[in-house]
C-alpha cells in the first residue's frame, strides 16, 4: 500500500469558482467599458501549474467554460494548444527572445508587452500573422509594464510593426487585497487613465486591469477581460474575509491519515528541536505529511488540522514526512483516522494564515510525490 496521503482535485468547484468569478465581472459591466456590454470575459490564470493542481487538469475542467487561459510558458501554452485548447492563450510575461516569436505565431498565443525592448524585438520579426498583444502599463506595481515616459516610443514602435495585431491595454494592481485596496486601486486607474489620456486611439482599445482581489472587492474595475486566478481554486485573496464568504468552494483537498499514536505525560516534548512540551496528559497522532509533501515547515504548534472530520491543532515541528497532532480530545480517532490538511472542512487560508503565507503559497508548493486524485 502506498503512503495514505493524496490531494483530491475537485473539478466541478474548479468550474463553480471560475462561474462565480466571472458573475462578478458581470455585475457592474454597464458601469465599465461599453465594449462589455454582455459581461467581462474571464482568463483563467493557469500559471504555476494552475496554481499547483495540475494545468492540464485544470484546463480540461474548464475546457467548456473558460473565455481563455493566462500563463507564463511558451512550454505549457503549447502543450494547452497540443491538448486542444482553442480558446485564446495569453502568455502573462510575453515572450524572452526573437526566437519565441514563431512558436508564438504558430499556436496563435496572445503576448503581454511589458518593455520597450520586447516591442523591438517584434519589429524585428517576419511572421505569417500579427500576434495579438496586451500592452502591460505600469500604473504603481513597479514590476512589469511601460512607463508614461516610454508612451510616445511605444506608440512609434506599435505603428511600425507588421507583427503587431490587436492591442489590450493592461495594469496589474499592487494593493487590491490590503487594507488600502481602495485608495490604492482608485491611484492606479487614475495613473492608468492619465497615460493613455493624449493616446486618442486607446480609448477605443480593451481593457484588462482585475485581479481575483479587484473582481470581488472592486468589480467596478472589470472592464472587458478579468484575470481571475486564486479565487478559481477557492483561495481567498483577503486577510480577513473568507473565501466562503465569496461562494467559492476549496478545489485541493490535502488529505492523509494518522500512522502511529503516541500517549505522553506532563513535561514530555514532541518532534525536533522539542518545540512542544505537554501540560496535560497528551494523545499524539503522528500523521503521514511533512514538509517534502508540501506542508509548510514553517507551520507553528497549533495550527488547524482535521482529523476524522474534527478540528484539532498540529503539535510541535514539522519534519519532512510526518507531522504530529492534538487526539487528547478526540478519544474514538486513532492508527487509520482521516486527516485532512487543507481543503473540504479546513480552508487552505486559515492553514496558511496560521503559517505567516497565504493559501497560494500552499498551493503552489504541492509536491510532486503527492498522489493526485481528480473528480
Ligand atoms: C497571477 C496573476 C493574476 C492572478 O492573480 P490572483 O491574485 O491569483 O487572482 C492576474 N494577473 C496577472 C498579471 C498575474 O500575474
Amino acid at each position: 500500500m502506498p503512503r495514505p496521503i493524496s490531494a483530491r482535485i475537485d473539478l466541478a468547484a474548479l468550474r463553480h469558482n471560475y462561474l462565480v468569478a466571472r458573475k462578478y465581472a458581470h455585475r457592474d459591466a454597464t458601469r465599465a467599458s461599453a465594449s462589455a456590454a454582455g459581461g467581462a470575459k474571464a482568463w483563467a490564470v493557469v500559471k504555476a501549474n494552475a496554481y499547483g493542481h495540475g494545468l492540464l487538469r485544470a484546463a480540461s475542467a474548464l475546457a467548456e467554460v473558460a473565455d481563455g487561459f493566462a500563463l507564463l510558458d511558451l512550454e505549457e501554452a503549447v502543450k494547452l494548444r497540443e491538448a486542444g485548447v482553442h480558446q485564446p492563450i495569453l502568455l502573462l510575461e510575453g515572450f524572452f527572445e526573437v526566437a519565441d516569436l514563431a512558436h508564438c505565431a504558430e499556436h496563435r498565443l496572445t503576448l503581454v508587452i511589458h518593455c520597450l525592448e520586447q516591442l523591438q524585438m517584434l519589429r524585428q520579426a517576419s511572421l505569417p500573422v500579427r500576434l495579438p498583444i496586451y500592452l502591460k502599463l505600469n500604473s504603481g506595481m513597479n514590476r512589469l509594464g511601460l512607463t508614461p515616459s516610454q508612451l510616445p516610443a511605444v506608440r512609434r514602435e506599435l505603428a511600425a510593426s507588421p507583427a503587431v495585431g490587436a492591442v489590450t491595454l493592461m495594469t496589474h494592481f499592487a494593493e487590491a487585497d490590503g487594507d488600502g485596496g481602495e485608495r490604492c486601486i482608485a491611484g492606479q486607474v487614475e495613473r492608468f487613465a492619465r497615460m493613455i489620456a493624449d493616446w486618442p486611439e486607446a480609448s477605443t482599445l480593451p481593457v484588462s486591469l482585475a485581479n481575483s482581489a479587484a473582481i470581488l472587492r472592486y468589480p467596478q474595475t472589470a472592464h472587458d477581460w478579468v484575470r481571475p486566478g486564486i479565487m478559481l481554486y477557492g483561495g481567498s485573496p483577503f486577510a480577513d474575509q473568507a473565501a466562503a464568504s465569496f461562494d467559492l468552494k476549496p478545489v485541493m483537498t490535502l488529505q492523509s491519515r494518522i500512522l502511529a499514536l503516541q500517549e505522553i505525560g506532563v513535561g514530555e516534548r514532541v518532534g525536533y528541536g522539542a518545540t512542544f512540551v505537554a501540560h496535560r496528559p497528551t494523545r499524539v497522532g503522528v500523521v503521514a505529511c511533512g514538509y517534502a509533501d508540501g506542508y509548510p515547515r514553517h507551520a507553528p504548534s497549533g495550527t488547524p488540522i482535521v482529523v476524522a472530520g474534527r478540528r484539532t491543532q498540529t503539535l510541535g515541528r514539522v519534519s519532512m514526512d510526518m507531522l504530529a497532532c492534538d487526539l487528547t480530545d478526540l478519544p474514538t480517532a486513532g492508527v487509520g483516522s482521516p486527516v485532512v490538511l487543507w481543503g473540504e472542512g479546513l480552508p487552505a487560508d486559515e492553514v496558511a494564515a496560521a503559517a505567516e503565507t497565504i493559501s497560494y503559497e500552499l498551493f503552489c508548493a504541492l509536491a510532486q510525490r503527492v498522489p493526485v486524485i481528480a473528480a
